[in-house]
């Protein structure tokens, strides 16, 4: 078979991140990042093979930085025509109840991707900016939206309806629709063909700066720690996740705080950051080593969260066959495997020290052959999910 690509784009306010994926091999062929798009000084880095061109000047909007990242293709190769380029994937964050998988875009969806901003206020506009020059750009090839939500749209009416009055609910579209759809979806299927099975009860743990936890059965999702929007559920880098939704009241009405700056200080100024001082958890991990007490506090909170979590979505399966780790903090902090599962051992969860321990980017289990739960470690892959997710509405 002839090789054939697709350019994933995720299109931020000020960003743009590509990579050039190879569906069915799994290869990515060249990758990048625009930054500080509007901004006196941006920056582009792409990188082709061990190839890096790094590049810093004025990018005046995205359609210039994505200009300029087609001119890096043409002359730092893989030049698009020759890595026979099908499809471009965009990420797309807020699919509300519209998407149920991948779309083709045109300018139907487009409108509805638009229509959504009210639920995705920091990521749609930033998406369509980079959906509205791609298409100009690559005007010969299909585009299609890959939306983060999608893989939750299924979640039975019991979890994701929330007890607020039906009538206020509907009309504001008030419903939990997760977030990283695309890598539970991903992440859940991995292992699912790693253990040969299509019916198992799995929990998939996303922890990365931003965290949540899924309940999956089969292919499909029948849980989510996000909701409304990403800050719900697990502690996270800069998040709150769960909180007693007065505390807004609390603040607006005691310490005379405004809706934005509640806003800002839930999703960026609370979790690890401010609990620990810290959004990094390696840098956490030093400060606990310092023996900083309310940094070993910030991780039981952390850890406390994982426990109701993962012991919550057990119920609502009814048992738990696999227990995955992915994204930054998941593929890669061995201590706070081995301490959660620690806390799991009266489930029968049995961790093998040497296999946790091993640093890899390879899909692996860390449990040992007693455990009754099967713990692993599987690497995300957005880009190469969106891409294989494109694949199936294009021909090529
Ligand atoms: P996001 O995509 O949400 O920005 P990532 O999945 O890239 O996040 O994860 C980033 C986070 O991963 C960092 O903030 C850091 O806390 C964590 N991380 C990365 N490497 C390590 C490591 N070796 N040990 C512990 N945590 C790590």
């Amino acid at each position: 078979m002839t090789t054939r690509t697709v350019l994933v784009i995720n299109s931020g306010s000020s960003s743009i991140k590509y990579q050039l994926v190879d569906p069915d091999s799994g290869a990515s062929l060249a990758s990048g990042l625009v930054e500080r798009i509007g901004e006196p000084e941006g920056a582009i880095k792409h990188k082709h093979g061990e190839d890096v061109t790094e590049l810093t000047g004025p990018v005046a909007d995205h359609g210039a930085g994505l200009t300029e990242v087609l001119r890096l293709f043409d002359e730092k190769g893989p030049t698009l025509t020759e890595a026979n380029i099908v499809a471009v994937g965009h990420r797309v964050v807020q699919g509300g109840k519209h998407f149920s998988g991948p779309a083709l875009i045109d300018d139907d969806v487009v409108a509805t991707i638009e229509r959504l901003v009210p639920l995705g206020p920091l990521h749609n506009p930033a998406h369509l900016k980079g959906i509205e020059v791609g298409r100009k750009l690559l005007s010969d090839v299909p585009h299609v939206a890959v939306f983060d939500t999608a893989f939750f749209q299924d979640l039975p009416e019991e979890a994701a309806r929330y007890a607020l009055n039906r009538e206020v609910a509907d009309a504001y579209e008030i419903r939990r629709y997760g977030a990283h759809g695309t890598s539970h979806q991903y992440v859940s299927g991995v292992v699912a063909d790693m253990l040969g099975r299509n019916d198992l009860k799995q929990v998939v743990l996303h922890l990365g700066n931003g965290a949540s936890a899924s309940a999956v059965v089969g292919a499909h999702a029948v849980e989510t720690s996000m909701g409304l929007t990403p800050l719900e559920g697990l502690v996270m880098g800069g998040r709150t996740g769960d909180i007693d939704p007065a505390a807004v009241f609390h603040l607006t009405r005691v310490a005379g705080k405004s809706v934005d700056e509640i806003d800002h200080l839930f999703n960026r100024e609370s979790g690890m950051k401010g609990l620990a001082g810290d959004n990094d958890m390696r840098a956490v991990w030093a400060r606990i080593n310092a023996g900083e007490s309310q940094a070993r506090e910030a991780m039981d909170i952390y850890l406390h969260r994982l426990v109701k979590y993962v012991g919550a979505y057990t119920a609502v399966m009814g048992g738990l066959e696999a227990l995955t780790f992915t994204a930054g903090i998941g593929e890669n902090d061995a201590n706070l495997r081995a301490e959660l599962c620690e806390r799991l051992a009266y489930m029968g969860m049995r961790i093998d020290g040497e296999a946790n321990a091993l640093h890899s980017a390879e899909a692996r289990i860390i449990s040992t052959p007693e455990s009754t739960v099967t713990v692993l470690v599987v690497p995300t892959n957005e880009e190469l999910a969106i891409a294989r997710q494109a694949m199936t509405l294009v021909q090529g």
